[in-house]
Order: C-alpha cells, then structure tokens, then sequence
C-alpha cells in the first residue's frame, strides 16, 4: 500500500476545509496519509494539525507559493514532498499544478476523481456524459472533486514538521485584478442558483440574489444568459465553456437543461428545476421540478425559506 500524499487546498491563504474531503479521498485508498501545506508562513498549516487519520503534517516553506505560478509551486512541491500517490482538489489552480507535478515524477494523472474503490478511480468524461474508471497501478496523481467525500473529523493534535523549498519561478503575476462581483464564486460554493435565458433580462438576476442570499448561495447563470446580457459576467458561467460546479443543491431557474449547461453541473448532489415548459430537458435529470414561471416561483421558494431560516 502506498503513502498518500495530500496536498492543502489554499483559498486566500488559509486552508480550505476542502482539504479534510481530501484526506477522506486518500484514506478509501488505503495507506499512510501525509498532509503537505504549501506556504509562506508555517503557521498556516496548524488549521491541518488536527484532521483524523493523519500520520504527518507538513509545512512546505517557499516564497513561490506566494504567486501563482504553477510551475515553481510544482518544482517547490518536488523538491520537498516525499514519494507516493499525490491527492490534490480539481480546482482550476490546482489541476494545473498537479498534471505539472505528475508530468515531473513520472507518474499518470486522474483528474476530476468522484468515486474511489480501493485503487479503482472514476471519473466523468465526455462532458460528464460517461464516467470512465481506471485501475491505478502504483502511485499517481490525482485530483478529486469538491463535496464528493466526507471530509475527516477534526479531534486529533499531529506535529507539523516544517521544510523549506525553492522553487525555480518562471512568470510572476504583476497585477491581480478583483473580480468583478463581491458575491460568492460558484466555484466555491455548496449551493447556487443559477439563471438562465428565461429570467428575461440581467435585471431579474436580483431575483436570483435575493434567494442566495437567504441561503447562503452564489449565483450562476446559463451561456445564453452570459452571452446575451453583457451585465452578466462569464465568471457566472456554468457549464462546458464555463465552470464545473458539484454543490449539494444546484437550483436551475428558466434553463433549459442544454448538455453543455449540463456537462457542468449535473454531478451536483441534488437538482431543482424551476421552468415554465414541462418538457423542458433539465427535469429529467432533476431531483425536484417545479412547472411554473419564475415569477410564480421564486417568491413561494423565497417566502419558505425566509420563514424556515429567519
Ligand atoms: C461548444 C458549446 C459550448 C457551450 N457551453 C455552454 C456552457 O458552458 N454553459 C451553458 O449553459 N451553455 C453552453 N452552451 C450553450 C447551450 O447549448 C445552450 O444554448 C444554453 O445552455 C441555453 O441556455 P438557457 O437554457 O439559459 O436558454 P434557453 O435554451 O433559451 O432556455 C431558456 C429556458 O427558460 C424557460 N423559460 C422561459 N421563460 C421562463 C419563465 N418566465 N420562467 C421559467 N422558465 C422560463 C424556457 O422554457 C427554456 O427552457 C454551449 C454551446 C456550445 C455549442
């Protein structure tokens, strides 16, 4: 059984709780599991001291996970990481740095893992239309989705041992731009609702945010609506040409339910629909479909979950 290497999902800085699905994912594969925390600071890694089923905490110090070049953060994490299956989140940073440190060891790559079996490992293809599984053969790297593992209980006090690492940075980022809406990254997100041509016009979308923000969700929206209305950013964009999303509630408002819209989304825990045509492909593979207009809609869904969560 070969030791499991999982590498700490970083948002702003700090560990994303992501990082405890992660350790779940590399315990169904059997094996010593070390958790790597790419930092500049080693303090960083003490929110990782505490994850269950865990035989080693490493702080890997190096001013290149300052930046954002993918490149040195796989040359630091090369130098520094002990050898064996490599387990990284599938964010868009991440599988990036992952192929990159598969591509420097040798080692196949799995990305975007939604199951694991032992050393058995499945993942969605063809724009999620099939999931392919493949057998892994010794060690590998791979990336696993969000919200498809339990993340571990968190009791536990491991000693974090600190490395320094170089890292040979070959572009720096000169300018980081703030995207264009404060709200909650789809990307990130447990829940969303998302819009779709049939709100009607970018306006509507309050609609949407106003219900987000009674549950705690981010906003997305369909490419028609992304391309129809140039109020509504491509960072909303759910789907093949946007961001793959896997929360554990997606709501879908006057979307039609297009494979490209689908490929994005349809590996979500549950799905509403919410759309005035009854034939309308996204309720075949909703868990809940609600036949009417958003205007009838939305204000029963927003009245119920004020009353429910207020
Ligand atoms: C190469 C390629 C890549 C693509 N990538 C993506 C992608 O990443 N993401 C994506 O989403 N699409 C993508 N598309 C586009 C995709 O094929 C569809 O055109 C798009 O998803 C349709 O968006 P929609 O469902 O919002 O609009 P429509 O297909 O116009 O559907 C609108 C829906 O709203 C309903 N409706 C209308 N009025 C109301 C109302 N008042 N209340 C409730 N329901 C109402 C209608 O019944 C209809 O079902 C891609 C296409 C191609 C060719």
């Amino acid at each position: 059984m070969t030791n499991k290497i999982v590498i700490a999902e970083l948002t702003k800085g700090t560990i994303n709780p992501a990082t405890a699905e992660l350790v779940s994912a590399a315990q169904s594969m059997g094996g010593e599991i070390t958790v790597v925390v790419p930092c500049t600071d080693a303090t960083t890694a003490d929110a990782a001291a505490s994850y269950d089923g865990v035989a080693k905490v490493i702080a890997v110090k190096s001013e290149v996970f300052a930046g954002n070049d993918s490149s040195g953060w796989a040359s630091a994490l090369d130098s520094a990481i002990p050898n064996g299956t490599v387990v990284c989140l599938a964010t868009a940073r991440s599988k990036d740095v992952a192929s990159r440190l598969a591509a420097r060891r040798g080692l196949s790559i799995v990305q975007d893992v939604v199951s694991i079996e032992g050393s058995n490992l499945t993942s969605p293809i063809y724009s999620g239309k099939a999931n392919q599984t493949v057998t892994a053969n010794g060690d590998v790297v791979l990336t696993v989705r969000a919200n498809v593992f339990n993340a571990v209980g968190s009791g536990s006090s491991n000693d974090v041992s600190v490395v320094d690492a170089s890292g040979d940075v070959k572009t720096a980022v000169q300018e980081v731009m703030q995207r264009a809406s404060a709200r909650l990254d789809v990307s990130e997100a447990n829940i969303i609702i998302s819009g779709g041509r049939g709100m009607g016009s970018p306006a509507n979308f309050t609609h949407l945010e106003a219900v987000a923000d009674t549950i705690g969700a981010a906003v997305g929206a369909s490419r028609a609506a992304v391309d129809t209305w140039e109020e509504i950013p491509h960072s909303m964009q759910v789907g093949q040409t946007g961001k793959t999303v896997n929360p554990n509630l997606y709501i879908a408002v006057g979307i039609s339910g297009a494979i490209q819209h689908l490929a994005g989304m349809r590996s979500s825990k549950y799905i509403v629909a919410i759309n005035k045509d009854a034939d309308a492909p996204i309720f075949q593979h909703a868990d809940y479909g609600i036949v009417a207009t958003w205007e009838e809609a939305l204000p029963v869904l927003q009245d119920s979950f004020s009353s429910l969560l207020g």
